[in-house]
């Protein structure tokens, strides 16, 4: 299947120069970018791209799509990360598969919706019967290029953890359904559709043992792992109380630290985390809103940058953002380093990169994040002619005046969002039904 997309106005490529073409076409055949030149002709589908900023797919490092169906909770509106937690912890011992998917749906298709392509996520609790499984036939369905990751906890209340003991796992139990997930699903080839990691939750939700074997599973498989470091400072508080160190030594000492492993949020590395996580080529998950949203600070997202470390975006999960808009959460990006560190802290074509290319370099995909020959065909199209670009001078600089709603998306060449609607969803029945269950939950 071949598609051309005709007549872009500005082409951002997010490739090694950075470079940016006008009024170009690309040709696309089986998942590929095979040419990217001027007057281009065939008989395949065609996309019209006059008017439009062309950018590579956006990349989504850190989620929990379950937390659709419990956004803006009352109880935990404005609570800080624990008691937000413990208020939402009773509500998801309810949920079930049904659950799972249908929320997988709204979460993905919301992301479509604002240009990604290709997201993480993190599903770190399994009740009533819910597994990994629901998440992945919902990414299918929808078509998006889905990094889901084994999440647990497994430290109850009973135990001096945080969760409540019926949503803990035992870790036994836990080793072998990644086991079971990732001989199932992953797929390791470029242009994969499924990449499966291994996810405990938080250090204060697992044991240091399964932390631990985590890592060696990780490895053993050749998946990658993925967790929530450092995420404010009862998070850093608790490391020095329980574990007698500062949160990048415990990853360091359990193995948790790599080109393999990506932490979420990291608000509070110090300078030697930094360094750390330089050297080691760990990767960062920057998730503003959800940051912001919890009161936990601004990541050192400038200073991570400057010393080397992988960073991409991540819109967290929607109980603590409420929304899923990741072009939105690119702006927030920029907006928050410029409040800690002045104007010139980051422009808005460095946060796109994040949100693109260096996303995808974060999730191990150098086969996506950018628009050249041989790399999939992740692709955005974002329509600057409306009122949000109106009198800009630099349409490109689409996180100043641009839409925060994708006009054409494309995944591994296949269109799933067609002017503005996503193609491969009855999305107001998915809606509906979304509401549903929530009432449901209420109730
Ligand atoms: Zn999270």
């Amino acid at each position: 299947m071949s598609i051309l997309i005709k007549n872009a106005t500005t082409v951002l490529t997010m490739d090694d120069t950075l470079s940016e073409i006008t009024n170009i076409d690309i040709r696309i055949a089986d998942g590929v970018i095979t040419e990217i030149d001027y007057g281009l002709t065939g008989t395949e589908d065609t996309i019209d791209a006059t008017g439009c900023v062309v950018t590579p797919g956006l990349v989504n490092t850190h989620h929990h799509l379950y937390q659709t169906l419990t956004r803006a909770v009352p109880g935990g509106q404005d609570a800080l990360l624990f008691g937000w937690l413990q208020t939402l912890y009773p509500i998801w011992a309810r949920f079930g598969p049904d659950e799972m998917f249908t929320s997988a749906q709204i979460g993905l298709a919301e992301l479509a919706l604002s240009g990604c392509t290709l997201t993480s996520d993190h599903l770190y609790l399994y009740p009533n019967g819910a597994r990994l499984d629901d998440t992945i036939a919902a990414a299918h369905d929808i078509g998006m290029r889905f990094h889901p990751t084994r999440g647990a906890m497994s430290i109850g209340v009973s135990d001096g953890g945080l969760p409540p003991d019926a949503l803990v796992e035992n870790e036994r139990a836990i080793l072998e359904d990644c086991i079971r997930v990732i001989d199932a699903h992953h797929d390791a080839r470029d242009g994969a559709m499924v990449r499966v990691g291994v996810a405990p939750c938080s250090p204060f939700s697992v044991s240091r043992d399964l932390m631990r074997d985590a890592a060696l599973l990780a490895r053993d498989k050749r998946v990658m792992l993925h967790t929530h470091l450092a995420e404010n400072d009862e998070d850093i508080a608790y490391s020095l109380e329980k574990f007698g160190c500062r949160p990048g030594q415990y990853a360091e000492d359990l193995g948790w630290t790599g080109p393999d492993v990506w932490h979420a949020h990291c608000v509070k590395l110090d300078t030697q985390e930094i360094d750390l996580f330089a050297k080691s080529r760990t990767g960062v998950a920057h998730c503003p809103c959800s940051n912001c949203r919890l009161g936990s600070g601004i990541a050192p997202v400038r200073a991570l940058r400057d010393a080397g470390v992988p960073v991409g975006l991540g819109v967290d999960g929607s109980a603590s953002n409420d929304a899923g808009n990741l072009v939105a959460e690119a702006r927030q990006a920029m907006l928050l380093q410029r409040v800690a560190r002045g104007a010139d802290a980051m422009s808005a074509r460095e946060a796109l990169f994040i949100a693109t290319r260096g996303g995808a370099e974060v999730l191990g995909r150098p086969d996506c994040g950018q628009i050249t020959l041989g790399k999939r065909a992740d692709i955005a199209i974002w329509d600057v002619t409306g009122v949000e670009s109106a009198g800009s001078w630099d349409p490109a600089a689409l996180l100043l005046a641009g839409p925060t709603r994708v006009k054409h998306l494309l995944v591994e060449g296949r269109q799933i969002v067609r002017d503005g609607h996503v193609t491969t969803l009855d999305l107001p029945r998915v809606i509906e039904r979304q509401n549903r269950l929530a009432q449901a939950l209420m109730g």
